[in-house]
């Protein structure tokens, strides 16, 4: 059975505006002029159709095939001047924080009129246009002109409507303990580029990204019609994003979520070099064990040791690192699921075999990373070939090769470096289908892989 249209969908959840009129003109004939939220639901423009006569949105060629950003368009994602008709994207920016920026508005802490000044916050180094950009395909959660997209490249629509990047652009140094640790113990050489003194500080290039959703693109990669995935994110989101049903001609979403950061070791230029070495280490945020060092995963040691060779690589003539940090907190399920998850693992009694059901009970799936989405970074960066990758994910792997990124060898964990606890975790992940070079424990050993208990 095929989906049911836009059109369909609309009319069978248009129950409510019945009920709003009723209530509005038992306010007026009350001679109510107090302004109320259903007043406002009446009187404000709550979101334009794709009929609406006045929508004049500004062009937005995702699949252009040009390297000017000018002829392609910049993403237009707000309300505020002419954006109400004028906006091409539905959502709104800065992911998750979106709703801080209202909360500062309605707090009156910030003016909603409020113009941005972008001056001298330009790129501190240059990520240079490749055809990925702008085939349509390879690049579909993030938008690869999001560092360009400031009023400054487009003062004809800057007068009109709010222009804001997705994408910015900086370096920085990093002084992280573990590291400043292996440089006192010399197992990572000073060299004054890279790690700069015997301090242990390290210079990095990098790179933050909010996500920008092509929509067809989106439902292409998961082999889903662009309908289904509208309506579904309409409905999961408890409605709160209309144009996702009512503007099909809008062809892509800002989502409220997280996005990621690039942390580049060594020379950024290098990255699309397939003749140079990367070493890469793909990251997903785990606050508790990569900031707070809880000893229930290896996702910090792991990460550190991500860091560790993607900064020897980078000392290596024609060698550079890389790690991409995506916040996907809890395998994207949030740390909410993540400790309800930890506490029926030791209620039940904490053992490898059932490592994934306890997640699966509780979330119904036991991931939603979504690892197909990935990929679109490396290749805006023009990654063609990963020498060093530092994951043992079967799904990552899965995800880079598809991509039509090649990948010269693996590398797991080292096993000194997995605390005692998470041996479930990597036990379990293994015997699911990551990456090892050692044994693949059976279903009977997974029982005997015991971890923490309830007290
Ligand atoms: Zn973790």
């Amino acid at each position: 059975m095929s989906p049911p249209s836009t059109a369909d969908y609309i009319i069978n959840h248009n129950k409510t505006s019945p009920d709003l009129q009723a209530a509005s003109s038992k306010l007026n004939a009350e001679g109510n002029k107090q302004e109320s939220a259903i007043n406002l639901l009446l009187t404000t423009r709550l979101f334009t159709t794709s009929t609406d006569d006045d929508i004049e949105p500004i062009p937005l060629k995702w699949d252009s095939k040009s390297s000017d950003y000018k002829e392609r368009g910049p993403v237009v994602c707000n309300f505020y001047k002419k954006g109400t008709t004028q906006h091409n994207s539905i959502g709104a920016h800065s992911g998750c924080y979106s709703v801080y920026h209202g909360l500062a508005v309605a707090a009156k802490q910030l003016n909603p009129n409020f113009h941005p000044s972008f001056e001298n916050t330009d790129p501190q180094f240059t990520i240079p246009y490749n055809d990925n950009w702008t085939d349509g395909e390879s690049i579909v959660s993030i938008d690869p002109f999001g560092h360009l997209a400031i009023p400054e490249n487009f003062p004809d629509l800057a007068e009109s409507v709010d222009i804001r990047p997705s994408i910015a652009i900086t370096k920085a140094v990093l002084q992280l303990p573990d590291i400043q640790s292996l440089v006192k113990e010399g197992k990572l050489p000073v060299d004054g580029k890279i790690v700069l003194n015997k301090e242990g500080d390290v210079a990095i290039s990098k790179i933050a990204l909010d996500s920008v959703w092509y929509l067809p693109g989106i439902a292409k990669r998961f082999g889903i019609t662009e309908e289904e995935l509208r309506i579904n994110l309409f409905k999961d989101t408890n409605n709160m994003y209309p144009e996702l049903i009512t503007r099909p001609d809008i062809k892509t979403f800002l989502p409220p979520i997280g996005g990621s950061t690039v942390y580049i070791f060594g020379d950024p230029s290098y990255l699309s070099d397939s003749t140079k070495n990367l070493a890469l280490r793909v990251h997903d945020s785990c606050t508790g064990s990569d900031v707070f060092a809880s000893n229930i995963c290896t996702c910090r040691p792991y990460l550190i040791f991500g860091i560790q060779e993607a900064i020897l690589q980078a000392q290596k003539p024609n060698g550079v690192g890389m790690c991409v940090y995506f916040q996907k907190e809890g395998r994207s399920l949030g740390e909410i699921t993540k400790y309800l998850v930890y506490n029926a693992r030791k209620k039940y009694g904490d053992t490898a075999d059932k490592y994934f059901l306890r997640t699966e009970c509780i979330a119904g799936v036991r991931d939603m990373r979504f690892q197909q989405l990935m990929p679109d970074v490396l290749k805006w960066l023009g990654v063609k070939r990963i020498h060093k990758m530092l994951s043992m994910s079967n799904m990552k792997y899965d995800a880079i090769i598809d991509a039509g990124i090649t990948i010269d060898e693996r590398i797991p964990i080292p096993d000194d470096m997995i605390p005692g606890d998470s041996n479930v975790e990597i036990d379990a992940k293994i015997h699911s289908g990551y990456f090892t070079t050692g044994s693949v424990k059976t279903k009977s050993e997974l029982e005997k892989t015991q971890g923490k208990e309830w007290k």
